[in-house]
């Protein structure tokens, strides 16, 4: 029996991974509608409950998290009974963007140049310093491009403080920093995997298109990544797996300039960006991860077929028209459609990226509604 902390989508391809190993689930989230409820036990309850934490963890093998968020007290409040992975302070790492960041530059891994920023002083000598645009960024519980705030001139500067700093977020504790604009080529996410024994599998490169700060449109592999590229991005990813004797899937998204790559965040979780691994990799994501936590020999983590994966974002597509495409495979989350919400995803594989794109195309012209639009 596997602990999951969060119910989400997620923690649902997590499961379904699992069961064809003789795995069974256990998941904890104070989510009102939650995708796994169907399908594995379920406590609904809040991160601090501390005695549905012990009801959670009675007879667990070993505890796991889909969710960033997951306040790390939990986290080792659970490790004191059962073994958690990823570890704790992967988790702690990656909630903080000023953590996040200083740990990629102690590890020699280039980032967007940043710096805390306390004050409104301090916010226009940063801006003097980096140039315009630049980004103001909570330092906790940014996602999906929440939680930030572009600054495009100085005029803008009063503006994004007010969204950000003092009165909303500093107010609540959540500190801001400033980061330099990167003027990158495309996005490009590297995921890794490593098991308990210290081994590790990589994925290919994947290339990442967002909008409004959502992923929509992955492709696996990556369009002309180099092997020099390739090399570089699975050696970053070794170095952060290894400093924090990490098990488990790791994601970390990169901007690439040229043949540089400049981290901008990581998370210590299976990732909206290797979706596409359930049809086009030997071994899924979702199966790695389980398959690291619990100790058991990794599987190759190769690329099949050239794939894209399309998340299906607000409102539902028409199935028939989705499956009327034979290379196509749906996936839907049991979630309700809601303006802005991730409710599944597309994967298409076929034996060329331009088959592919082709595809893709014709997915987006065909199915309409928008929802898998870029
Ligand atoms: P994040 O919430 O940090 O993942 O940012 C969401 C998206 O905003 C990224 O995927 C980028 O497209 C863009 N972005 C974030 N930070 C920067 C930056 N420093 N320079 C340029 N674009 C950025």
């Amino acid at each position: 029996m596997i602990g999951v902390l969060g119910a989400g989508q997620l923690g649902r391809m997590l499961a379904l991974a699992g069961y064809p190993l003789g795995l069974r689930f256990r998941f904890l989230d104070a989510a009102h509608e939650a995708p796994v409820e169907d399908l594995a036990e379920f406590v609904r309850a809040d991160f601090h409950d501390k005695e549905a934490l012990d009801r959670f963890a009675d007879g667990l093998e070993v505890v796991t998290y889909e969710f960033e968020n997951v306040p790390v007290d939990t986290v080792e409040r659970l490790a004191r009974r059962v073994p958690v992975y990823p570890p704790p302070a992967a988790l702690r790492a990656s909630q903080d963007r000023l953590e996040e960041k200083t740990f990629f530059r102690n590890l020699g891994i280039p980032t967007a140049p940043f710096v805390p920023v306390h004050s409104r002083r301090e916010l226009d000598a940063a801006l003097a310093a980096f140039g315009y645009p630049a980004i103001l960024k909570t330092r906790r519980m940014g996602y999906d491009g929440k939680g930030q705030h572009p600054i495009r001139a100085a005029a803008a500067a009063e503006q994004a403080w007010q969204a950000l700093g003092e009165p909303a977020a500093l107010a609540a504790g959540l500190d801001v920093i400033l980061e330099g604009f990167v003027r990158f080529d495309r996005e490009v996410s590297q995921l890794a995997v490593r098991g308990r024994d210290g081994r590790m599998a990589f994925y290919p490169l994947v290339e990442n298109h967002h909008a409004e700060g959502m992923l929509r449109l992955s492709l696996a592999p990556a369009p002309d990544a180099s092997p020099s590229l390739t090399r570089l991005a699975r050696d970053y990813a070794a170095r952060v797996l290894e400093t924090l004797d990490y098990v488990g899937v790791l994601a970390i998204e990169f901007f690439q300039r040229g043949e540089e790559l400049i981290a901008n965040e990581m998370a210590p979780r299976v990732h909206n960006s290797g979706h596409w691994t359930i049809e086009g990799a030997v071994t899924s994501q979702f199966e790695n991860h389980l398959r690291a936590v619990l100790g058991l020999p990794l599987g190759i983590a190769d690329v099949r077929r050239a794939c894209a994966m399309l998340n299906i974002i607000g409102d539902f597509p028409d199935t028939q028209s989705v499956l009327s495409h034979p290379g196509a495979h749906l996936h839907l989350y049991g979630k309700k459609p809601r303006p802005g919400r991730k409710i599944g995803h597309i994967t298409v594989c076929a034996e060329t990226m331009e088959a592919v794109r082709a595809t893709v195309e014709q997915l987006r012209r065909s199915t309409g509604g928008g929802c898998i639009q870029s």
